[in-house]
Formats: structure tokens, C-alpha cells, sequence
């Protein structure tokens, strides 16, 4: 008898069955997450390759779910996006890197202030009020408009390009920065840096993975440093892990870098932040 076709059962997969309670049940906690103060921001540093000095840092968000342990954004901010709360979470953490940034400044008067980078989604940036409601912040927390840098990945952009121009154009106007982030992942890179006002390009870490070895990523990261160049464009490797691939990607001219061998996200602590250098500087 033909009863053990592929799929045939495929209406009650178990793991498939978890996956979705798994996704409804978080669904539902997330609404009260940041009440219960489960929702952290963690901070990892970008670097000049050429100096080590610090220039800035990313602001990473994470879930501390008191039950399931830590849940990261790449589960919870498509979840977020779904059921409408990802302006909240936007909120939430930009107001946290906004006082963070306040309090390094405090405990270290003397260094030159960090640039802080917070992840935008497509939700937040189709938002009419963005630009307003990021202005009161920074204004809330007297922080200057060049502290702020916003990135945005390419993928994000790709049903939305004219009102994502017209966005950025705005932010840039007060004075903020914007990233295209996970650059050289989607598909029509080149027009999005033909029409779009940005500031930085952050390389993806796949092609930070090739870089070493065979492989023609060496040749790529080098045409997008010198695209950038006549753009005008700052350049961020992101993913970085190996003395290797730092030295490679000092030699192809990349200025700035980020990644779990210069130093991992963690939370703001007392000075942690600015004393993750590796040997290699
Ligand atoms: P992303 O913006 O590309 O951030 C880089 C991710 O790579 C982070 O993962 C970071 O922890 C990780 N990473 C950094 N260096 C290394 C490395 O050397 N090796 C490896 N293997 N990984 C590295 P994370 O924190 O899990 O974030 C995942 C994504 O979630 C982010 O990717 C970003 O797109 C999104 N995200 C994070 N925070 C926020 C947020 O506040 N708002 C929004 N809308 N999205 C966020
Ligand atoms: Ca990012
Ligand atoms: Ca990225």
C-alpha cells in the first residue's frame, strides 16, 4: 500500500508543532518583557584597525527570560516586528544606549566621546515619527546628534527604498549616521549606494569569513574600501576573529572593525568596554 509517502504526515510534525508554541508563547511574554525589566542592551566596541583605539560601539539588544534562559534578537525581533511591539524595543534600547553613552561620558571626562550605533528594522524605519522621536531622545539626554549612528541592514531596505532615502535624509539632517549594515548580502547593492544618503558600509561577516585563504572575498572587500573611498563612505568589518583576518583586512585598507577577537558584546560594565584590546595592537 502507498501510505508512506514524503510528507504524507507532514500536518503533525512534532518539532515543527514546538517550534510554533514556541513562537506564540514568546509572542505573548514579550508584551510584558520590558516592564519586568527582562529586555538588556549589551555593547560591542568598533575599533580603528589601525590604532586599537576605540571609536564606537554597537548596541546589541538581548531578552533575559527569567525561565528560558537568554534569547537573542534574531529570534525575538522578527516576533517583535509581528505583533507591532518592535517600536517599544526600538524605544527601549535607544533610550538605554542614550543614557549609557551619558554615563561613559561621566566616568571618563577626558576620552573622546564613543559614537554609539543602534540596529533600526524596516518597522521602525517606515515610521513616520522616527525622526521626531529619535530627536526628543537624543534632546532628553543632551547628546549631541553625531553620537548616533543607526544601522540598517540591506535586506530590511528591499521592499522600501524611496521612503528608506527619504528617512535617511531626515536623520542625516539633524546630524545622525546611518549604516548599511550586512553589506554585499542582498542583491542591488550598487543602487542602493547610487540613491541612498549614508555614511558607513559594514561588511558582512561571510566575506570577512572568506578572507583568509582561497576565494576571491579579499578582491571584493577590496573594491567595496575603494568604493567607499570615492563615496566618501567609512567602511566597518564586522565578524572579525582571527589575527589573520585582521591583518588582511589592515592590509586591504579597512579602517574600522568589530568582532569577538577585538571584543564580545557584553554589558555595560565599569570600564570593561574600553579594556577588551587583544595582543595584536
Ligand atoms: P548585526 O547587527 O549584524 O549584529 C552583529 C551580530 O553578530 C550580533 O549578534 C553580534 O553579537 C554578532 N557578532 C559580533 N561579532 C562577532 C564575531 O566575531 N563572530 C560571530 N560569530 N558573531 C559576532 P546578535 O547580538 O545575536 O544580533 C543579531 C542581529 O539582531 C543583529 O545583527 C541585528 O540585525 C539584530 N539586532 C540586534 N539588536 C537589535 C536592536 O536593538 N534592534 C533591532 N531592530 N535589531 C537588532
Ligand atoms: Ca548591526
Ligand atoms: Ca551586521
Amino acid at each position: 500500500a502507498k501510505t508512506s509517502g514524503k510528507g504524507r504526515f507532514a500536518f503533525f510534525d512534532p518539532p515543527m508543532a514546538a517550534a510554533m508554541l514556541r513562537r506564540h508563547d514568546l509572542k505573548t511574554e514579550l508584551a510584558g518583557a520590558i516592564e519586568r525589566r527582562e529586555i538588556m542592551v549589551e555593547y560591542q566596541p568598533i575599533v580603528d584597525l589601525e590604532t586599537g583605539r576605540i571609536s564606537a560601539g554597537e548596541a546589541l539588544v538581548r531578552w533575559e527570560h527569567p525561565v528560558r534562559g537568554r534569547i537573542g534578537p534574531a529570534e525575538f525581533i522578527p516576533l517583535a516586528e509581528e505583533s507591532g511591539l518592535i517600536r517599544v524595543i526600538g524605544r527601549h534600547v535607544l533610550e538605554q544606549t542614550c543614557r549609557q553613552a551619558r554615563l561613559w561620558e561621566a566616568a571618563a571626562p577626558d576620552d573622546p566621546p564613543l559614537r554609539l550605533h543602534v540596529n533600526l528594522s524596516a518597522a521602525e524605519l517606515r515610521d513616520p515619527d522616527l525622526t521626531a522621536g529619535v530627536q526628543a531622545m537624543l534632546e532628553e539626554f543632551g547628546l549631541p546628534p553625531e553620537r548616533l549612528a543607526l544601522e540598517i541592514t540591506e535586506t530590511e531596505l528591499l521592499d522600501d527604498a524611496v521612503t528608506s532615502a527619504a528617512r535617511f535624509g531626515e536623520l542625516r539632517a539633524l546630524g545622525i549616521r546611518i549604516a548599511l549594515d550586512d553589506f554585499g548580502t542582498g542583491y542591488s547593492s550598487l543602487s542602493y549606494l547610487h540613491s541612498l544618503p549614508l555614511d558607513t558600509l559594514k561588511i558582512a561577516k561571510p566575506f570577512v569569513d572568506g578572507l583568509v585563504g582561497e576565494g576571491r572575498d579579499a578582491s571584493f572587500i577590496g573594491v567595496i574600501v575603494e568604493l567607499a573611498r570615492k563615496l566618501g563612505l567609512d567602511v566597518i568589518a564586522e565578524g572579525i576573529e582571527t589575527p589573520a583576518q585582521l591583518d588582511a583586512l589592515r592590509d586591504l585598507g579597512v579602517e574600522f572593525g568589530q568582532g569577538f577577537l577585538i571584543g564580545r558584546p557584553a554589558a555595560a560594565g565599569t570600564g570593561r568596554f574600553r579594556r577588551q584590546m587583544p595582543a595584536e595592537f
